[in-house]
């Protein structure tokens, strides 16, 4: 089967012009008329040059030798209709666009769950993938745990999945979002659904089956010793390193089990962070985005197999390849510049919200995390009004800026304003913030 899919993949690339050399590293290649077709159905040509395109670097899975893009992407941000925002439906013509550049620039990881976007994202990234090999590109999915509440579910789920991304096998799959002993006890030992899951890789169903973590040291260290994992997937950045980032990578490291990174912007907050520590980064490099920093800060971490990035706009993936694209890991001046820029950015208190929505819908119709993005941008631009640290004046002044603010990015409804405290959200997130309480702090200076 491995042979047999060395062989295949060796095909996929010669039909892509793609030479052995375009596995290691950068390296550019002519356009077959395979791409041109490829580009021709979906993008305008004048968007990139067909006919030098760089490659990203990718990077070696030590267990298995695939060759994986230093950069993945990730399924669960894809650009929506209208101005919708995240709740409209997708728009499968821009998110075709982003999917063919992310391809013909060497993107070959793509990872998506059932339950993102909706349910809806598996049908699309299938869909947008169908024109390329197989073997080409590697598909990652999850196991939702949290739908299985009988042993049953386990089958009908992963049978579900496969017709929805319309696909004969995952590449590398994933038990999603293991956040407790007792919910993993219960679906993967009890009902069997760890052994049903490696029934499906030994019949090549499942290529590589890992996990993806939410949950505390506890939880990290019953699992991780449970079964022999293939790779598993964390949350890490630059902010949560210090937080249980570092004990959950060296763990890994310790056992030599590759390590997929999600969260690398931290839900698109590390693309722009405070005044202070943005001026730190651009005195050292003025070229240089602010997310791109992040994601080398992961890029040079030798165990970090690929990060995952939701990129909803054209200009995150364009950018996002420039950094993968003949990647250079960050140097000794460059980390401490980095390490200056955290400890500025570390001064403001904002909230550990990554955007993954796994708390919506509020039966209420609170924009969970749009309220949490707009406090945000108003910690970072320090206009939280606070009676006990600020003068009556001040007070006053970051007060109207605060409410502002609400009221313009919630004209139409969603407000922290609407939160009855009932805390359904509560236990379906995965940063276990106290949203009800958090709601309540965002409340008092709107209501006065
Ligand atoms: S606690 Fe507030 S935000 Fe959470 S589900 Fe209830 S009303 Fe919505
Ligand atoms: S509040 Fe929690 S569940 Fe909701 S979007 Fe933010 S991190 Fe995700």
């Amino acid at each position: 089967m491995k042979e047999e899919n060395n062989i295949s993949r060796r095909k996929a690339l010669k039909i892509l012009g793609l030479g052995a050399a375009a596995t290691v590293g950068a390296a550019v290649f002519k356009s077959t008329p395979f791409l041109a077709n490829a580009y021709a159905q979906s993008t305008k040509a004048s968007e990139f040059d067909t006919n030098s395109i760089k490659l990203v670097d990718k990077k070696l899975n030590y267990r298995n030798n695939d060759m994986i893009s230093m950069i993945g992407f990730g399924c669960m941000r894809f650009p929506t209709t209208g101005d919708g925002g995240r709740r409209a439906p997708v728009d499968i013509e821009k998110t075709q666009q982003l999917v063919d550049y992310a391809y013909a620039h060497g993107i070959n990881y793509y990872d998506t769950a059932y339950v993102y976007h909706g349910g809806k994202s598996e049908e699309i990234i299938g869909n947008a993938l169908r024109k390329y090999p197989r073997e080409s590109y590697f598909l990652a999915d999850k196991m939702p745990g949290y739908n299985v509440k009988v042993k049953e579910d386990v089958p009908r789920l992963f049978e579900e999945q496969l017709k929805r991304c319309g696909v004969d096998y995952f590449d590398y799959y994933l038990l999603h979002t293991i956040q407790d002993i007792k919910s993993y006890e219960k679906v993967y030992e009890e009902f069997g659904g760890y052994e049903y899951l490696l029934g499906e890789k030994k019949k090549g169903r499942i290529k590589n089956l890992g996990f993806s973590f939410h949950g505390n040291r506890e939880c990290w260290d019953h699992v991780i010793d449970k079964h022999d994992w293939d790779f598993v997937q964390i949350q890490l950045n630059y902010i949560d390193w210090d937080i249980d980032g570092e004990y959950l990578y060296k763990s890994l490291e310790k056992r030599k089990i590759p390590c997929v990174i999600m969260e690398p912007l931290l839900g698109g907050r590390l693309a722009s962070l405070s005044k202070g520590a943005e001026k730190i980064l651009k005195e050292k490099n003025p070229d240089l985005s602010i997310a791109s920093w992040a994601f080398r800060y992961l890029g040079s971490l030798p165990n970090v197999l690929v990060s995952l990035s939701g990129m909803t706009y054209m200009e995150h993936l364009v950018d996002n390849v420039k950094t993968f694209t003949e990647f250079k890991k960050l140097n000794a001046g460059e980390k401490l510049a980095l390490n200056r820029a955290i400890i500025e950015y570390n001064k403001f208190k904002r909230i550990n919200c990554t955007a993954c929505r796994y708390c919506m819908p509020c039966p209420y119709d609170v924009e969970i995390p749009s309220v949490f993005t707009v406090y945000n941008k108003l910690v970072m631009d320090s206009n939280i009004p606070s009676k006990e640290d600020q003068s009556a004046e001040e007070y006053a002044t970051k007060r109207e800026a605060f409410a502002k603010a609400f009221r313009e990015e919630f004209a139409s409804g969603g407000n922290a304003t609407q939160c009855v405290g009932c805390g359904e959200c509560l236990e379906k997130c995965p940063q276990h913030l106290q949203i009800p309480d958090l709601m309540e702090l965002i409340k008092k200076p709107l209501e006065g």
